[in-house]
């Protein structure tokens, strides 16, 4: 069946019109049929055409309503597909689990996709891994090693809660209509065993997004909101270091740090 769909700048989407980019991405998500997959933002079902032939109890989130009825008329052979009309942004992707590891693909509209990364860091625990089209800027953030320039604040929380592969470079000519940024597909697979672990997750949250307010600064300088805190630092990091260059480790040890201080003078507070 065909539909005519004007495409909704608001709903940020551009769908992807290029067979090889698109089969590309299936083989790379590789569906299995018992798999519980779930595309977000399926739009035309581009993508989705595909991976329901191998994977056909997956199912969609759709924002668009006029997306959704389209969707429901032409996946109605496959009685085990199933479709959501909702906000990614809003959903609580546990109610998908149901025992079953999360397996998310998704072009996402680019204008949600950081805000939703971080949704969605929040049910990790309940995810096998993640194949989404974003801004290749935002998967060069994604996926950035300390001291190069991309590295910042979204590569270090994001790698501290997932293996970070960029896949495949996707030019704006792979759209209707064309984005004028380039794409590029990730993979993202949040840890099994936590490489390190923040005792304090938030406090680690405030400690990079402090650290990065001022990146040329050495880290006392950054960090000066948490001096009192920071007396014997240096004997875990160099604190005469700038922020880009301390690794996703680096940044957790001066967390714990900054933590055991702040619970050691609760307690003689108390
Ligand atoms: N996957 C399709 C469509 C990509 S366009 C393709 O590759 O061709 C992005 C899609 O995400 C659109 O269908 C849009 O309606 C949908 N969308 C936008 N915001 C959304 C949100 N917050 N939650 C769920 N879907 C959303």
């Amino acid at each position: 069946m065909t539909i005519k769909h004007q495409a909704r700048k608001r709903f940020g989407q551009n769908f992807l019109v290029d067979q090889q980019i698109i089969s590309q991405i299936v083989s790379a998500v590789g569906p299995k049929p018992d798999d519980n997959l779930i595309e977000i933002g399926p739009g035309m079902a581009a993508i989705t055409e595909h991976l329901v032939k191998l994977c056909p109890g997956m199912s969609v989130l759709e924002l668009d309503r006029d997306l959704v009825e389209f969707l429901g008329e032409k996946f109605s052979d496959y009685p085990e597909f199933s479709i959501h009309s909702g906000d990614a942004l809003k959903t609580d992707f546990a109610q998908f689990h149901e025992g079953r590891e999360l397996r998310l693909v998704g072009n996402l509209p680019y204008n949600i996709s950081t805000p939703l990364l971080f949704h969605l860091l929040g049910v990790r625990h309940l995810i096998k891994d993640m194949h989404f089209m974003l801004q290749r800027e935002v998967v060069d953030r994604l996926s950035a090693a300390p001291g190069s320039k991309t590295y910042g604040r979204l590569s270090i929380m994001i790698q501290y809660h997932c293996r970070v592969m960029p896949l495949i470079p996707v030019p704006p000519e792979s759209f209707r209509p064309a984005p004028k940024v380039q794409s590029a597909v990730v993979r993202l697979k949040p840890h099994k065993v936590m490489p390190c672990v923040a005792e304090n997750e938030e406090l680690l949250s405030k400690v990079v997004a402090q650290s990065f307010q001022m990146r040329r600064k050495t880290l006392r300088n950054c960090l000066k909101p948490f001096s009192e805190h920071l007396a014997t630092a240096s004997e875990v990091i160099d604190m005469g270091r700038r922020p880009e260059q301390l690794s996703v480790k680096d940044f957790v040890t001066l967390s714990n740090h900054i933590n055991q201080s702040m619970n050691a003078s609760e307690t003689v507070t108390k």
